[in-house]
């Protein structure tokens, strides 16, 4: 038995402390998780379950529209708005329900409230002083919006995911994940989207080719898409807000919805009573097994701000208890991580952009695709699926694959297994394809772009 209350103390019931916890709960270790909001965190309450919720729902746009040239009628068809949100919140509460009992039946005590720490192994929720020989900071991020004038009048994901009614107008602020994303629900639900980036094309970080295929697809679906503007102020107009841009132009919106990126969880926990080092974005800096300066404090996910992925935060949770409790150090391996944006259509990817392959490998191989899916025909739906390799000549090993089209992000998982192996474009040529499916064209490419 420790002198503390606790071999481990979670802060934050999201998806990399709710991993830890129980796994470190599994080894027979006495914790708690702190969650002040609802357990299942970011990922399950506020982001990608929610999320892809809406996608689904808003998909069925593009189905119907579909159907007609495979022969069906569709009139009389209708949306409910209201109903898709109630019915998203529904599945959440379930899954809230779910969480809890996971944490419960794997031992570990939810402790609702804020945490904060005391000193290097004490937390105080509310006017309980909890002890613990090792703490996990898991506590995420939240929205992070500029200090413009107006900017109050903004709503953030967060609020969007549980809007009463459908606006008629959008402006969506940012390029990142978040902004494409809720502007493909948006607009395939027929609201008037307006997409606001400062940069010169969305998703910055991503592969020029696919950036640049989501973007005109987007915009043929008809998001007004504002590639380098940025906005100066909102006011409030008779019919909603006005949007000031720097081109000195307004556009008229009955919402704007701000995703200009998220901020680690940092602040009001006690960090810099304890001396736990953050950046200067606010991020707590570890070490590559998640250990923090202070030794016996580590942190995981969203708030030490290293890749910002819900998966990603598990595995370092797993690696976390590894190394901490099971004799055996862990780092998290970040090579070839895949991920998908569930714009409309989505994109998918695993490995280095081209850009990025250059400055790493020099000459590269690069194979692309561009070609109508076979659904698309019949549909008589103008909008081609991207394909990207990149090959590095040297080993003849696939160093990044990208894709924008439907099932993309299902496509990408094997693939990212066959780049985590280290796969050469030898074996993706002596791979036999699935016909006639999508997914097929990535082991037929036979012509280097030149
Ligand atoms: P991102 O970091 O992806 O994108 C932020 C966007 O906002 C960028 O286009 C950025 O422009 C822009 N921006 C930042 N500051 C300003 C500003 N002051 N004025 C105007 N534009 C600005 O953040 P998101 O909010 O979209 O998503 C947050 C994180 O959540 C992502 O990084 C991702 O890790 C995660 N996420 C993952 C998803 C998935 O896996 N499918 C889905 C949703 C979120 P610039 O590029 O010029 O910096």
């Amino acid at each position: 038995m420790t002198a503390y209350d606790y071999d481990l103390i979670t802060l934050g019931a999201g998806s990399g402390g709710v991993r830890a916890s129980r796994l470190a709960a599994q080894l027979g270790l006495k914790v708690a998780v702190i969650e002040e909001s609802r357990v299942g965190g970011t990922c399950v309450m506020r982001g990608c379950v929610p999320k892809k919720l809406l996608v689904y729902g808003s998909r069925f746009a593009d189905d119907l529209a579909d159907s007609l040239g495979f022969g069906w009628s569709i009139e009389g068809a209708d949306f409910d708005w209201a109903r898709l949100v109630a019915a998203k919140n529904a599945e959440l509460n379930r899954l809230e329900t779910v969480y809890g009992r996971i944490l419960r039946d794997s031992g570990v005590q939810v402790v609702e409230g804020r945490g904060t720490l005391a000193d290097a192994h004490t937390v105080l929720v509310g006017e309980r002083r909890l002890s613990a020989a090792t703490i996990l900071i898991a506590t995420g991020g939240r929205p992070s919006l500029p200090k413009i004038p107006g900017i109050q009048f903004a709503v953030t994901s967060n609020e969007a995911l549980d809007l009463m009614q459908l606006p008629e107008r959008m402006v969506i602020v940012g390029g990142g994940y978040i902004a494409v994303e809720f502007a493909g629900i948006f607009n395939s639900l027929g609201v008037a989207v307006t997409l606001i980036l400062r940069g010169d094309a969305i998703l910055r970080g991503f592969d020029h080719d696919a950036r640049m295929a989501l973007g005109e697809e987007m915009a043929k679906r008809g998001v007004d898409i504002r590639a380098k503007t940025q906005v100066q102020s909102i006011e409030r107009s008779k019919s909603g807000y006005d949007v000031h841009l720097d081109d000195d132009e307004v556009v008229e919106a009955d919402l704007v919805l701000y995703a200009t990126g998220r901020a680690p969880n940092s602040a009001g926990l006690g960090l810099e009573r304890v001396g736990v080092a953050v950046n200067a974005h606010g991020a707590v800096e570890v070490d590559a097994y998640s250990r923090t300066n202070v030794e016996n404090i580590w942190a995981v996910g969203d708030v030490t701000d290293r890749m910002n992925l819900t998966p990603v935060a598990i595995n370092e949770a797993m690696a976390f208890v590894r190394t901490a409790f099971q004799g055996q150090p862990t780092a998290m391996d970040y090579d070839n991580v895949p991920s998908a944006v569930f714009s409309q259509p989505p994109l998918a990817s695993v490995g280095l952009t081209e850009d990025a392959a250059r400055k790493r490998h020099g000459a590269v191989d690069v194979y692309v695709s561009r070609f109508r899916p076979m659904r698309n025909t019949l549909a008589e739906r103008d909008e081609r699926t991207l394909m990207k390799l990149i090959v590095d000549p040297a080993s003849d090993r696939v160093l990044g694959v990208h894709m924008v089209g439907p099932d993309g992000p299902e496509i990408m998982q094997g693939f990212a297994v066959a780049l985590k192996c280290g796969a050469t474009k030898a074996q993706f040529d002596a791979t036999v394809g699935i016909h006639p499916t999508a997914a097929e064209e990535l082991v037929t490419m036979r012509d280097k772009r030149l």
